[in-house]
């Protein structure tokens, strides 16, 4: 029998799973997790995240395990409803709900395709508090060790997938006294900061920082209606919030788009398939000359009020107008726009050419030299994050209404900090001001790693530089193709940075389960019930 070991039990080992259930031939996999239990991943558990905290992903958005997340809810009793917060009411295809939501979704539907698998005759072991400490390849298949609550434990598989997802190992970034900095994890601690609170970054973990630390001194009100507004608890003064970002802007509201995203007409996977086919110089200009037809059949009046000429032009001209204005009021005024626009199901067309881009450009990156890669990363990435990084419209109302009520502000700085900690206070420096606070969280979200970062040693060491052409299959001296597959995205980011997010999760699943499926013997299945399977033999050790 093929033995396949998962590291991780977040939403990319279950797209994987569910991928797996397409298997002809009987396979034994074991899932191993570190947590105490598995399913729900690292920003949906319970626990690490506040029941505050919002997922930026509609239920219609959230790719199908066995059902979608409002099917799910909607089989929930109205007990088990009520303790997570919802009531029937509010559940359908387009609202946004809170991340430990997602968690009990995702613990559900592992449990479903788990119950599949099992159906059709595969053994699956679910070893949850067992954290990998290593990957060992050999000649005769990988060995995978582990630590259980008992003791260190090994055994031998003939693939792996790492789907070890988010890693918030310190980083070492240059002038940074990283020690000076909190962690946004778990929740729970961020409720005791008060007095001046900065907060790194602006986008979806940051929000959840405020918000956390708000929630903890007042409350918000009005949520149900118009207007969200804010009050601490109390008479005293108890915090003030700086949010801090390079650009110095908010995201955007989530903006309506229609699915499937319609096809571009210049820039498609089969054009870049033939930029890509015909001379890799020059790949980045040539891809953003198709972009820029586009953009111009399709939105006349936006290519005209930017500057198409490259893409650090068009970068530097999107976002000028928004750097030049009250970031509050255009928060105000885009909140109004997008509203109007799930309201009436209307897109704006070139936020959708430009999201349709982004997904073009992802198959497109991988062939880019360092230099394009490098100009990429500054001038195209930054809009197209800013598109699909969109907020909750709730997660707005509430930034506003701290706004509003005195206790938080934006500050825009430079790229490179100077992190230091004096007298008590936590010190910040950019560009020559220094911005003083009682603590400082660092909100700025996964940053990139290397392989070696992941602590696999063995593996590091036997890892050839480079990966398998389309796919996740790592290089191994002496390993077949796709026998270690690595999804585990702080790895990919910097040649895959959109590869964060669940439509990414279930795309990575799907195709390390399609690679592990092309190497099995294909028998076909004998039919559950009729043969009794053996139970999944342990390799040798
Ligand atoms: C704060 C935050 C909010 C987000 N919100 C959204 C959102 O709203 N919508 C969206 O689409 N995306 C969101 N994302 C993106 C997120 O990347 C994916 O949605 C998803 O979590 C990726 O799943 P994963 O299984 O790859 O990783 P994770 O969710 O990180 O799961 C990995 C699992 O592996 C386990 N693990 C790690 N190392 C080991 C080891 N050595 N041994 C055993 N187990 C191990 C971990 O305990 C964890 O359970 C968010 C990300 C963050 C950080």
């Amino acid at each position: 029998m093929t033995h396949i070991a998962i590291i991780g039990g977040g939403p990319t080992a279950i797209y994987t799973l569910k991928g797996l259930t397409r298997a002809r031939k009987a396979v034994s996999i074991t899932l191993f997790e570190r947590e105490p239990w598995a399913g729900p991943g690292m920003p949906y558990r319970d626990g690490t995240n506040d029941p505050a905290m919002l997922a930026n992903i509609a239920s219609r958005e959230v790719p199908r395990v066995t059902r979608t997340l409002a099917k799910y809810l909607h089989a929930c009793d109205d007990g088990f409803l009520r303790r997570l917060g919802l009531t029937r009411d509010v559940i359908d295809e387009d609202s946004f709900y809170p991340r430990v939501v997602l968690g009990s979704f995702f613990t559900a539907e592992l449990a479903e395709v788990v119950a599949r698998l099992r159906g059709l005759g595969h053994t699956v072991t679910i070893r949850t508090k067992a954290r990998v400490t290593d990957i060992v390849p050999a000649r005769d298949g990988v060995r995978i060790e582990w630590q259980s609550t008992q003791r260190p434990e090994k055994a031998r598989f003939h693939h792996v997938v790492i789907a070890t997802g988010h890693d918030w190992a310190d980083y070492d970034e240059e002038g940074e006294d990283e020690s000076a900095l909190l962690s946004p994890w778990p929740a729970e601690r961020l409720k005791a900061l008060s007095g001046e609170v900065g907060i790194l970054g602006s986008s979806l973990t940051a929000i959840d920082v405020a918000v956390t630390v708000a929630s903890a001194h007042g409350a918000f009100e009005g949520e149900d209606g118009d207007t969200t507004t804010y009050a601490v608890r109390g008479s005293d003064d108890p915090f003030r919030l700086t949010m801090m970002s390079r650009k110095g802007l908010l995201p955007e509201a989530d903006w309506y788009y229609p699915l499937p995203l319609p096809d571009l007409a210049h820039f498609t996977p089969a054009a870049v398939e033939d930029l890509v086919a015909t001379d890799r110089s020059g790949l980045l200009d040539r891809a953003f000359a198709l972009l820029v037809e586009d953009l111009r059949d399709l939105d006349p009046d936006y290519a005209a009020s930017v500057d198409l000429s490259s893409p650090e032009a068009l970068s530097k001209s999107h976002f000028a107008p928004r750097m030049s204005s009250d970031l509050w009021e255009y928060a105000r005024a885009n909140l109004v726009e997008a509203e109007e626009g799930r309201r009436t199901r209307r897109a704006v067309p070139w936020r959708v050419a430009l999201l349709t881009a982004h997904e073009v450009f992802e198959d497109l990156i991988p062939h880019f030299d360092e230099a394009d890669l490098e100009r990429f990363h500054n001038s195209l990435k930054p809009i197209f994050t800013d598109g699909y990084a969109s907020v909750p419209h709730p997660s707005i109302r509430r930034l506003l209404a701290l706004h509003d009520a005195g206790r938080l502000e934006l500050v825009r700085i430079g790229s490179a900090l100077d992190v230091s900690e004096t007298g008590g206070k936590t010190v910040i420096g950019s560009e020559g001001e220094m911005l003083r606070f009682d603590a400082v969280v660092d909100a700025r979200g996964q940053r990139p790693m290397r392989l070696t970062d992941l602590g696999f040693r063995s593996l590091s060491r036997s890892v050839r530089p480079g990966w398998e052409k389309g796919g996740y299959s790592l290089t191994i001296e002496g390993l077949e193709k796709g026998t270690v597959q690595c999804l585990a995205m702080p790895v990919l980011l910097r040649r895959r940075p959109f590869i964060q997010g669940l439509v990414n999760a279930a795309e990575m699943g799907e195709t390390a389960a399609e690679a592990i499926l092309a190497e099995l013997p294909a028998p076909p299945m004998p039919r559950p019930g009729l043969t009794s399977m053996k139970p999944g033999l342990r390799l040798a050790r």
